[in-house]
């Protein structure tokens, strides 16, 4: 399995995940042009693509889906709400998807559960495939037991870490907006995302990247501060974990079992 982070933030989140030739879009936030661009520099063909999952139909998440959709025909696999919200042009390109329950697509099995955000219908989703497993979920605002179960046993987690509480408090934000993001139904703080990992105890991922840091109310070092000594308390200091980057491509994970089908039969 590859998982490649293309951006990740409130100026656009778009992310691949690939295995066994079957490869998603996850997310679609970037203008269109710039996310045509990254699949070609990753070697993946825009019509090779086997679907644009949309977490949530906030345009940060969704910007230019609907677009990539109907020029590549590519269908969207997103919950009824956010479906409602894109309105998208052609509806035979529309997969509506609902929490608990799993799709096949193409070699990767796609595992959608609700998370608590400020919108209609916003979903994380879990990938299981024959090279491993992976999840995304960012944009909650705190991490319910049905969402951390999620979480267990995977290869490579991608979640939230949005902002530090210091950083939000004393930061120019107007009140309504630091209420917003620090609300039930906002976004995750640093130590949040550390203890919805730390909560799954030795079925922990085994990788971690942290993503849709604040350009305002977090950085990189405070994220990876603040998680690392969490999980280090918690007996998780070996877990692996690195920051996604804003409007670029930065993260590539690639899965150690996908490695070991790369090697020669007979080396
Ligand atoms: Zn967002
Ligand atoms: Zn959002």
């Amino acid at each position: 399995m590859n998982v490649w982070s293309f951006a990740s933030g409130s100026d656009g989140n778009c992310y691949v995940v690939e295995s066994e030739g079957t490869a998603l879009l996850v997310e679609c936030g970037r203008p269109y042009l710039q996310t045509k661009d990254f699949l070609e520099s990753i070697g993946i063909e825009p019509e090779a693509i086997g679907g644009i999952l949309l977490t949530h139909a906030h345009g940060d998440h969704s910007r230019s889906a609907a677009h990539f959709s109907a020029t590549h025909r590519v269908p969207i696999f997103a919950s009824h709400g956010t479906l409602a919200a894109l309105r998208l042009k052609d509806p035979s390109l529309a997969r509506p998807v609902e929490s608990g329950k799993t799709y096949p697509v193409g070699q990767l099995d796609v595992r959608p559960f609700a998370v608590p955000h400020d919108c209609r219908e916003p979903l994380g989703f879990r990938f299981e495939g024959g090279t491993g497993r992976a999840a995304v979920a960012t944009d909650l605002g705190w991490v319910p037991h049905s969402v951390s179960c999620q979480f267990n046993d995977l290869d490579l987690l991608v979640l939230e870490a949005n902002y530090d509480p210091h950083l939000l408090e004393t930061g120019n934000y107007p009140g309504f907006l630091k209420r917003r993001v620090s609300g039930t139904y906002g976004h995750l703080a640093n130590a949040a995302a550390a203890r919805a990992i730390t909560v799954c105890g030795d079925r922990a991922p085994g990788f971690v990247w942290l993503a849709h840091l604040s350009e305002e109310n977090n950085s990189p070092r405070h994220a990876l501060q603040t998680v690392s000594r969490i999980l280090r308390r918690n007996g998780l200091g070996h877990v692996p974990i690195r920051t996604t980057q804003h409007r670029r491509s930065s993260l590539r994970w690639t899965s150690s079992l996908a490695r070991e089908r790369q090697l020669p039969l007979f080396a």
